[in-house]
């Protein structure tokens, strides 16, 4: 295969569509090459070269030096510079990048090239000394950090003492001499720590700099940050060789990074920081404070206006935010990067808006740009601004990342992950994050830092994920060792709380109180869009009136779950339930249940008022009965004396319901069988709540489900009992005509999937109850799994947590067979899903695929699932 595709004046190879190829770096170095952008020429080996590489037992594949000597040929024939060359050294940068950004994943090397003889090429040329020894320094360093293990702390001990003996602050501080001597010191670190000296032919530190780049595609932060993004399928890294520009030149060069509108907040607003006299990685580093780069007017009028002029080229061209980074080499500038933007929900909302009011975008893909997931992040609370007055403000760092977060301070991202994994929420307080705290970072429910700006790592990954970040709140002293911070005076330890606010970047002691947010006008367009292209429903699953309005608010057309059991738990009701259960007989029961028509009558009047016109499916009692059963003696004693019976009666009658394996005993319609009169009960409940609110003109849609069902035969004895119910009930209340109430069955059994032709035959509607489902189809405990889940998903046994996204390859087939067959039987069969499935965007997709009616899933999630169906049906 061609292994090397060449970007520069000669000729452009790569574009923009090869990013599985080419990575995204190097497939946009292409293509803003061919868009006429100014592009430092260079070439890019593919991500088969690194397939291969692992393939070969980790050896470079034959034939790969012979076109990358090629292609170099060809970047000195462009440039009129030579490879190590004594007069005018060609340099270049050894740059990474995959089909899916891992910012700050993988490594980079600059200024790849010098040696003892170009670099004196290099400052002739350059007519920079200083500048030449400081390159160099950092091709050291950065050479013997990624390419040989040799860690960087020696490197910066070497340059305190050289900074101690010139009495230099900054590292610009240091003049001429002290570089030349800086670099001698560095040769020596680095052959001291690797053995051998720093190598001097420039074609050997650019082989073993791309085998380092192509080994740090597997080395663990990097494979964590795929697991945790759920980022599958790539071959591997690129690695892009490219000719250097230079930023630190002076003070008439520098760089930076910057977004073509705020990420944040997606304001139509050129956004970013860069550096005066600085290379690379100095900016996202966060050594030296950047400054924003509206500030760059001031310093060079010329390259800002050149920078404004590309912002709208590019995102006319890419139709979407990117995010670059570029560098000024004595007053003129360079483009190094461009991508699409990574922003928060509500930046995602706000551009798809505006790009499609400035018509830069259809409406259609202004849809398929949000992640239906980070809606979360619009749905989540903020400080109430009565709180937030009175609290007090410690300091104010960056606001990185939107949203509010209260929690305990973690030190580290170990820590973070381990008190949140037992339960407690925590901030993660760092001076600057780096790769290896994304654990740490994900868990935490907010992040704080002390140093870096707003391009910063913590930033960056913070807003991707839409977890709440401060940033370079510089008034904050870390002492990591004895896990304490200082501010404004103060001192917190592991055990204080502190409120941050990623909008403001304000720090505050205590516990603020949070609320949640009001759903604005952008989001209201974005939901209009998906109701318009979408062809699923989406019901929610809610159990409460309360809840069934907030659903309604957002925008739920139905309820697909509504669990009869959580109405049992209330107040005295449970009292009723357990003199139910524990009756000797059927008169005692049904004198119990008595009891519990009533409230239960009153709930499902409730709900049908709060959802007027949309469909209810009101699930028939469903758990094993031992859960409503007190376990402690002193419920139990209390429980006797109620029904006046001896309290080891009570005890008994406990230990005689117990199962091994209630989640697969006597539940669902296995108790309907045994106990009719429990059924009886809630089906005669529900038609006078309907009938009830015909009385009052509202209009009730009632459907009863019947759940774990695995045989035709059950269905059929159950659904004729409650249509029988239906109609007693009806005849008792002299109630006429047709109530509509629809009777159907849950889908959670694998058998009554494989039979659903025969189930579909007595039903009026299948929901499929996926997380059951997938409980029976693997053969997992939905309540164990977190026992064995993590090393499934290290090993790559399973992509993921199947009770989050449904395993459409498996239990999938279930699904779809079970509306093929329904549909057999019964040819509008309406078909749902309510397991946890049903606001998973990718398995909504699935729900899509397979002909799904609605999907329902929890009030929060419902904005989600609307597009999310939007995005499945286009
Ligand atoms: P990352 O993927 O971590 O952002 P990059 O490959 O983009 O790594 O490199 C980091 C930084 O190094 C770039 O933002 C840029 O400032 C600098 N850099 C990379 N290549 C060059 C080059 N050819 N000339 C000048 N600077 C470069
Ligand atoms: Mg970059
Ligand atoms: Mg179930």
């Amino acid at each position: 295969p061609k292994m090397a595709y060449y970007f520069g004046s000669t000729k452009t190879e790569g574009d923009s569509t090869k990013k599985q190829l080419l990575g995204g770096k190097g497939a946009n170095l292409a293509e803003m090459t061919s868009i006429g952008l100014p592009v430092p020429p260079g070439f890019t080996l593919t991500t088969e070269v690194c397939d291969l590489y692992y393939k070969n037992k980790k050896k470079l594949p034959a034939g790969l030096m012979d076109a990358v000597r090629k292609n170099i040929k060809m970047l000195e024939k462009e440039l009129g510079k030579k490879f190590g060359d004594k007069s005018e050294p060609l340099l270049v940068s050894v740059r990474s990048g995959a089909a899916v950004s891992m910012p700050g994943m993988m490594n980079t090397i600059l200024n790849l090239g010098l040696n003892d003889v170009s670099v004196v090429g290099l400052a002739n040329a350059t007519g920079n000394q200083r500048f030449a020894y400081d390159a160099y320094r950092r091709l050291i360093n950065m050479y013997g950090d990624v390419v040989c293990d040799v860690d960087h702390h020696h490197f910066e001990v070497a340059f305190d003492k050289i900074k101690k003996q010139y009495g230099a602050k900054l590292d610009t501080d240091v003049p001429v001499e002290g570089m030349v001597k800086l670099c001698d010191e560095y040769k020596r670190v680095f052959k001291k720590h690797f053995g051998k000296p720093f190598p001097q032919d420039p074609v050997d530190q650019l082989e073993l700099a791309i085998e380092a780049v192509f080994k740090s595609w597997m080395q663990s932060r990097a494979v964590r940050y795929r697991q945790v993004e759920n980022i599958t399928g790539l071959l591997g890294t690129a690695v892009n060789v490219q000719s250097m520009v230079f930023g630190n030149m002076g003070d008439d060069s520098g760089t930076g990074v910057a977004f073509t509108r705020d990420p944040s907040t997606g304001k139509n607003e050129f956004y970013g920081e860069f550096l005066i006299n600085a290379q690379g990685e100095d900016v996202v580093a966060g050594i030296r404070t950047p400054q924003p780069v509206k500030e760059m007017t001031k310093w060079n009028k010329k390259v800002y206006e050149q920078l404004i002029k590309y912002k709208g080229k590019l995102e006319k061209h890419y139709k979407d935010v990117q995010d670059i980074e570029f560098t000024i080499e004595k007053g003129k500038l360079y483009m190094l990067q461009t991508r699409n933007g990574k922003r928060t929900g509500a930046a995602a909302v706000k551009i798809a808006c505006d790009m499609v009011k400035e018509k830069l975008i259809t409406e259609k893909m202004g849809v398929m740009r949000i992640p239906a997931g980070d809606l979360t992040q619009l749905l989540l609370p903020s400080f109430s601004p009565a709180a937030k007055k009175k609290a007090n403000i410690l300091t104010t760092g960056l606001p990185a990342s939107p949203g509010a977060a209260v929690g305990k301070l973690a030190f580290t991202a170990e820590e973070a992950v381990k008190r949140t994994n037992d339960g407690e929420k925590v901030l993660l307080v760092r001076k600057e994050t780096n790769p290896e705290d994304i654990d740490g970072m994900h868990s935490a429910a907010g992040i704080l830092t002390s140093t870096g700006g707003m391009t910063s790592h913590a930033a960056v990954v913070a807003r991707g994920w839409g977890r709440c970040c401060v940033a370079g709140a510089g008034d904050i002293q870390i002492d990591e060792k004895k896990r304490t911070i200082k501010v404004a005076g103060k001192k917190f330890t592991h055990k204080d709380t502190l409120s941050i606010d990623g909008s403001t970047g304000e720090v505050m002691p205590g516990e603020v109180e949070t609320q949640t947010p009001k759903l604005s006008g952008d989001f209201a367009t974005v939901m209009g869009w998906a109701d318009k292209y979408r062809k699923m429903l989406v019901r929610t699953n809610a159990d409460t009136p309360a809840d069934a309005k907030k659903a309604r608010e957002f925008g739920a057309q139905g309820i697909g779950l509504c669990r009869t059991e959580h109405m049992f738990f209330e107040g005295d009701r449970i009292m009723a339930m357990r003199e139910m259960i524990l009756a000797e007989d059927e008169g005692d029961r049904k004198k119990a249940l008595k009891k519990l028509l009533p409230v239960q009558r009153k709930d499902f009047v409730g709900i049908f008022t709060a959802m007027k016109g949309l469909p209810v499916t009101i699930r028939l009692l469903d758990p094993p009965l031992h859960e409503f059963l007190p376990h402690d003696a002193k419920s139990q004693q209390d429980l006797a004396k109620r029904m006046g019976v001896k309290a080891g009666e009570i005890s008994s009658r406990v230990s005689a319901l117990h199962e091994s394996n209630p989640m697969l005993g006597h539940r669902g319609c296995r108790l309907a069988v045994t106990y009719p009169e429990i059924l009886e009960m809630q089906v005669q409940a529900i038609t006078e709540a309907v009938i009830a609110c015909k009385a009052k003109n509202i209009d009730a849609q009632a459907e009863i489900m019947i759940p774990l069902v695995g045989t035709a035969a059950e269905l059929k004895l159950l659904a004729d009992r409650v249509r029988e119910v239906i109609k007693q009930t009806q005849e008792a209340k002299k109630s006429k005509g047709d109530l509509k109430i629809l009777v159907g069955t849950m889908i959670e059994i694998p058998r009554a999937a494989l039979t659903a032709d025969q189930v579909g035959e007595h039903a009026d509607f299948f929901s499929f109850g996926t997380n059951d489902l997938t409980q029976m189809t693997f053969g997992y405990s939905r309540d164990d799994i977190n026992t064995f889940l993590p090393d499934y998903l290290n090993e790559e046994i399973l992509p993921r947590d199947p009770f989050q996204t449904l395993d459409s390859t498996g239990v999938g087939q279930l699904v779809a067979m079970g509306v093929e067959k329904g549909r057999s039987a019964k040819k509008n069969l309406k078909c749902g899903i309510c397991g946890e499935h049903g606001g998973d965007p990718e398995s909504i997709q699935f729900c899509q695929e397979v002909g799904l009616n609605y999907v329902s899933c929890s009030p929060f999630r419902v904005p989600i699932a609307r597009l999310a169906a939007a995005q499945a049906a286009l």
